[in-house]
């Protein structure tokens, strides 16, 4: 019992690999497709939307809402009305949460939003069906932390749905650690040629609208990216992250931006080379995807998950000793008994070079690294650092 448990425990982190098979992704995209449209106005978004909470809920543990929230009339809504969005939870062991998800909604603009076709593989079916088989792989023991995996809907009509969830989290006052948005993430190449296969774009914003103070940990959506960015290095093999330093493109925008703007820390990833021409048409269609690229993406997310759902919680009041020295000497606010990590940095260095677990302490000298040319941070072991000041 107890082997089979320790196999349990680690399987997300040993078998990356095996635990994505690029064919399930596959069967849920050719699925959400198959609907006619997934507009936010159309009925057959109600239908995709019971046919996702119904995957949901085949899985052990999952407790699956259809959310419902109101979409103000605006830019492409003719009318006030009631929508819906999935959202599924898998309980841990504290209310920390950490949200994954994805767009359930598609958009064909220039075609009757209730009728006309519009499959919206890539955008967004691509992103809902890495957050399913995300849950697939993290059901079956309880993680330290509360996972939720969404299907966000009205995200064409301007970020409605994630808004929706954004403000409900802040009003009831969950304790979200990490956002992670995927939005068009399985494709490696466009029409003119570009192709990556071993990268997918993380963008983030440094914005934190609700200031760091004694009780509440610095929080900040470019360390998410920068500690998922670390996390998952040489997890996916021939992968990893490329990091835009920017909320988001130009013009464009993600589910992620309105939980950063209610003080949440929340990421997008996509994929490196956009063929603009297929969003919003007829023409974005499974078989232009790539279903191992898209297989990578979601190793990478579940490498970042797998570490994220087992954090303690943030220490508060990092610090770094201003004494000149050689060495360097960093001091927080712990939590008993949770375990710590030290990073560094070359201050022109954009990611993490080094860590360093330090155990359940409350500081730690780091030896022959000069703070006046590096950046540190402490973080709970597999949580988001904060930088020390
Ligand atoms: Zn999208």
């Amino acid at each position: 019992m107890l082997a089979a448990l320790l196999v349990l425990a680690t399987l997300p982190q040993t078998n990356l690999m095996e635990t994505v098979p690029p064919e399930a992704l596959r069967a849920t995209v050719e699925k959400l497709a198959s609907f006619q449209t997934r507009n936010t106005l159309s009925p057959t978004l109600v239908e995709a939307a019971e046919w996702l909470a119904a995957e949901f809920r085949k899985i052990p543990g999952m407790q699956v809402e259809l959310m419902k929230y109101v979409a103000p009339k605006g830019q492409r809504i003719p009318e006030e009305r009631e929508v819906l969005q999935v959202v599924a939870t898998l309980p841990g062991k504290t209310d920390r949460r950490i949200v994954v998800g994805g767009h359930l909604d598609s958009l064909n603009i220039g075609v009757d939003p209730a009728t006309g076709r519009a499959p919206g593989a890539n955008d967004d079916a691509s992103g809902v069906a890495l957050a399913l088989e995300c849950a697939r792989a993290m059901a079956g023991r309880q993680w330290e932390n509360t996972l939720v995996f969404v299907g966000f809907t009205g995200e064409e009509q301007g970020l409605i749905g994630s808004r929706a969830l954004a403000e409900r989290a802040r009003k009831e006052g969950w304790n979200i650690e990490a956002v992670l948005s995927n939005d068009t993430v399985g494709s490696s190449g466009n029409k003119a040629g570009q192709k990556d296969e071993k990268r997918v774009r993380v963008f983030s914003d440094e914005f934190d609208p609700t200031p760091a103070s004694d009780a509440r940990p610095a929080h900040s959506s470019r360390e998410l990216a920068r500690f998922v960015e670390f996390v998952s290095r040489g997890k996916v093999p021939g992968f990893g992250i490329k990091l835009v330093l920017r909320a988001d493109r130009f013009g464009r925008g993600g589910d992620h931006t309105p939980f950063a703007q209610n003080g949440f820390d929340a990421i997008r990833f996509i994929e490196v080379h956009e063929e603009y021409s297929r969003q919003h048409t007829a023409d974005d269609l499974p078989e232009h995807m790539d279903w191992n690229y898209l297989a990578n993406v979601t190793r990478t997310n579940l490498a970042a998950l797998t570490a994220l759902a087992d954090a303690g919680p943030r220490p508060t009041n990092v610090r770094i000793a201003r004494d000149q020295g050689h060495d360097t000497k960093l001091t927080w606010r712990a939590t008993p008994g949770v375990r710590y990590v030290v990073y560094h940095r070359d201050t022109a260095s954009p990611v993490w070079e080094k860590s360093i677990e330090v155990g359940p302490v409350a500081e730690f000298t780091v030896a022959g690294i000069n703070k006046d040319d590096h950046f540190f941070a402490v973080g709970a072991v597999g949580g988001v650092p904060v930088l020390a000041r």
